[in-house]
């Protein structure tokens, strides 16, 4: 891989505005100023040096990487004919489907220029979110997982043998973890708040098949503030990726369990969120690997901005990365059953 050079890269796209929940379930959380509060406060920060880019729309060939024809077809199909609900929680309006094209489009464009060694570092400002959309199924605020799209591009089209998914948004990565149960070149780790939406993600599940350790469900207690995260990051899931040697590392970045956030019950703090990208950032760095990372939750925007702009400012920064004591309930218990499959 040549040695990127350039600055990180910011993708953002004005269609995944005009994604609105709200239009067929009034008081829905996913709004569009989840996204124009990450920009006024981006603005405000001289975009903290990042080279902007418009995120491209991704092809239908490109979400049938990893979803059904038929999942593809009729959100389509809904959205042509005005739109509708999906299930109680998930709602695509007439321009959700194009929005949805540019949120996995920015995914795979971010990819391709990582890959290509255009920059070390990406972030995508696009939504729909998508961690939850499994191959044949939309739920959960997703549509189609562009994170998991992506890593297939990476591997299908761009050469990468290995590609590891970190996800660290409070609800359980369900969709891109049932993208890639069984694959043993998918890394995919996640922390997520156990008893919350979608109630999946056990510790005990660790992938079928030949992809049986690739998986990394890590539950925390609600109310888990972020020395437990960056502990079980640090402690868990950096040792396994180190093993691992991904040559892509792809952030599921939902920023839920901030401690504002109404949906769930985590307590950590925006500063939480750039220990844990520095912490990813320089395992990046050390396995000379390009990191990019993509928004999916995050429903205090005040909260989400001020995250956003913390975890920008890591990645692309230089500022040492912090080490935390492993917590002392969770992290031999994570490690034992992790280290079935790792030498941990
Ligand atoms: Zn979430």
């Amino acid at each position: 891989m040549r040695r990127a050079s350039g600055a990180p890269l910011y993708f953002s796209h004005p269609a995944c505005l005009e994604h609105d929940p709200r239009e067929g379930m009034p008081g829905h959380p996913d709004t569009p100023q989840r996204l124009t509060a990450i920009e006024r406060r981006l603005e405000a920060a001289g975009w903290l040096g990042w080279e902007r880019r418009e995120a491209p729309a991704a092809s239908e060939a490109d979400l049938e990487r990893v979803h059904s024809r038929r999942l593809v077809e009729s959100i389509r199909a809904l959205c042509q004919a005005g739109g509708g609900a999906i299930d109680p929680d998930t709602y695509a309006c007439a321009a959700s489907f194009r929005a949805a094209l540019h949120a996995a489009g920015g995914a795979c464009e971010m990819t391709r220029a990582l890959l290509a060694g255009e920059a070390a570092a990406g972030f995508c400002t696009l939504r729909p979110a998508g961690h939850h959309a499994e191959p044949d199924r939309a739920m959960g605020f997703c549509l189609f997982d562009s994170v998991a799209i992506a890593a297939e591009l990476a591997i299908r089209e761009l050469g990468a043998e290995r590609v590891m998914v970190l996800d660290w948004d409070v609800h359980h990565g369900n969709g891109t973890v049932e993208a890639f149960r069984a694959r043993p070149d998918v890394l995919v780790a996640g922390l997520h708040q156990e008893g919350v939406y979608p109630g999946s993600g056990p510790l005990a599940d660790a992938g079928s098949g030949r992809g049986e350790g690739c998986t990394i469900n890590l539950p925390v207690p609600g109310g888990s503030e972020g020395d437990l995260w960056l502990s079980l990051l640090e402690h868990v899931v950096v040792p396994v990726a180190t093993q691992f040697e991904p040559q892509l590392i792809l952030v599921s970045a939902g920023f839920d369990a901030h401690r504002e956030d109404p949906l769930a019950g985590c307590r950590l703090e925006s500063s939480d969120f750039a220990r844990m990208a520095r912490s990813v950032r320089d395992l990046a760095r050390r396995l000379e690997a390009p990191l990019g990372a993509v928004l999916e939750g995050g429903y205090a925007p005040s909260a989400l901005a001020e995250s956003v702009e913390a975890t920008l400012a890591a990645l692309g920064g230089e500022g040492e990365a912090e080490s935390v004591a492993p917590d002392p309930v969770l992290t031999p218990r994570a490690a034992s059953q992790v280290g079935r499959h790792w030498s941990l």
